[in-house]
């Protein structure tokens, strides 16, 4: 390439930091993990919500709390050009769900089970486990306020990872308790805190008083052990918040679901109260989280609805997937069972007409495809159907072709075995291109 060559060539765009192409073979795990869960939540009586992926920002704002990471720093907010007003990619599906159930009041003839699927977007550090753009699938119950629905959600989950054949997720459950117990629990704290105002590094300092409980979640190492000599909320919870809590246990354990309660487990958003709980894993490095939830009794009244519980969990895809691989988990491989190759471009009114007749049979077929002018060499074409991974190659030579036949060549037993058939007769031998031996 010449200089000038150079230089008149379009530069190159790239993706955006943090968001990421799923590509084959990796999407097609993403869609084998998907179909799982829809199977799942049908025998579940979880119904899909489908919820628009921007939102008025107040959303968020009011929903997950001001002093919150994803409020405070991880918003993708932006103006509509065209009425000022301000919107912001979902950084989460739970306020969006409950918006939704407002809006809609579909919580007039009681509780309501969904289930969603699909892009987040939070502007953090890219990193392992972390991006800017990244897939969750939730679940939600709302209209419940019972703790066999807290119990049925971590069933639901439990039950994902023996699909997906996981055996490494380990549950930590904890409750919030009620606002007025967190209050005085919050005072307890502040005043801990305080004493050991030295050791507070400058996320802490500034919500020592906005958000102490957060504090607890810190990840600095330096703050450990104050974090572990602070009052416990456990401790402060009433009559009723224990209740509940101990049914929710009752069940877990009648169900052999083993669980560890970590008294400094709290959530990244405000509006979690009573049950609270992670589903980790120690094999993926520090994105440990792989699927976490909790009780929100008071987001749909504050977001404008008549009182009603409600309770759910989100988990993260590619943390769900990291993790499948990890444990060695099956490969998706998208089976193909057949690879057509044809010698000359004049055959390929007949050869589209053939390919169609299987798919509607259900053979999944490749259809060598040219470069413009010739078919190219059948030596090639070959080489593309050993590629493919297909099973069969459909031949439509010349002759083939005249005599209005395909032959039909196994290209995975090892033999090379050809028979030829006849195009008039494909009803009859379209179903042996599934069969596998
Ligand atoms: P973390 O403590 O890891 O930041 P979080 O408390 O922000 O998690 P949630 O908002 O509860 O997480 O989201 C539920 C799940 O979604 C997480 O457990 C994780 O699996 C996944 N998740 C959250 N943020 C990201 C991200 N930036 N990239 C990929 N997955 C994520
Ligand atoms: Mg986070």
């Amino acid at each position: 390439m010449t200089a000038n060559e150079t230089a008149t060539k379009a530069a190159k765009l790239t993706g955006v930091k943090g968001m990421n192409d799923v590509l084959p073979p990796d999407s097609a795990g993403v869609e084998w993990l998907e179909a799982e869960v829809r199977a799942l939540m049908a025998r579940y009586a979880y119904r899909n919500i489908r919820t628009p992926i921007v939102e008025r920002t107040p959303l968020f704002t009011r929903g997950l709390g001001e002093v919150t990471d994803i409020v405070e720093k991880e918003m993708y907010t932006f103006e509509d050009r065209l009425n000022g007003d301000s919107l912001t990619l979902r950084p989460e599906c739970t306020a969006g769900v409950v918006r939704s159930v407002v809006e809609h009041s579909l919580l007039y003839d009681g509780g309501k089970r969904f289930y969603y699927m699909g892009p987040m977007f939070r502007h953090e550090r890219p990193q392992r486990g972390r991006y800017r753009q990244f897939d969750q699938i939730g679940a939600e119950a709302l209209g419940f306020g019972g703790a066999e629905v807290d119990a049925e959600l971590i069933l639901l989950a439990v039950a994902l990872w023996r699909e997906l054949g996981l055996n490494d997720v380990r549950l930590e459950i904890n409750s919030l308790g009620q606002p007025e117990e967190r209050l005085q629990h919050r005072q307890a704290l502040i005043a801990h805190l305080e004493i050991h105002a030295d050791l507070l590094d400058d996320d802490a300092r500034r919500r020592l008083h906005s958000n102490p409980l957060r504090i607890l979640d810190t990840k600095n190492p330096v703050m450990q052990g104050l974090v572990d000599a602070a009052p416990r909320l456990l401790d402060f919870l009433g009559e009723a918040s224990l209740a509940h809590f101990n049914a929710l246990k009752t069940i877990l354990d009648a169900n052999g679901v083993a669980y560890t309660v970590n008294p400094r487990l709290v959530r990244g958003m405000d509006y979690y109260n009573l049950t609270v709980f992670e589903f980790v894993t120690d094999r993926l490095g520090s994105q440990g989280t792989v699927c976490a939830g909790g009780r929100y009794d008071y987001l749909v009244e504050q977001l404008g609805g008549k009182p009603a519980p409600a309770v759910g969990w989100a988990l993260g895809v590619d943390r769900v997937l990291a993790l499948v691989r990890e444990q060695g988990g099956a490969e998706v491989v998208v089976p193909l069972d057949a690879y057509a190759v044809v010698a000359q471009t004049s055959a390929l009114p007949v050869v589209l007409l053939t390919l169609q007749t299987l798919r509607n049979a259900g053979v999944s077929v490749q259809m060598h495809a040219s470069a413009g002018d010739s078919m190219g060499s059948m030596k090639s074409q070959f080489k593309r159907a050993d590629a493919s991974g297909a099973h069969y190659a459909l031949i439509f030579g010349d002759d083939e072709v005249a005599q209005y036949r395909v032959t039909i060549k196994s290209l995975r037993d090892g033999t090379g075995t050809q028979t030829s058939q006849p195009l008039a007769d494909i009803a009859v031998w379209a179903p042996t291109l599934q069969s596998r031996t």
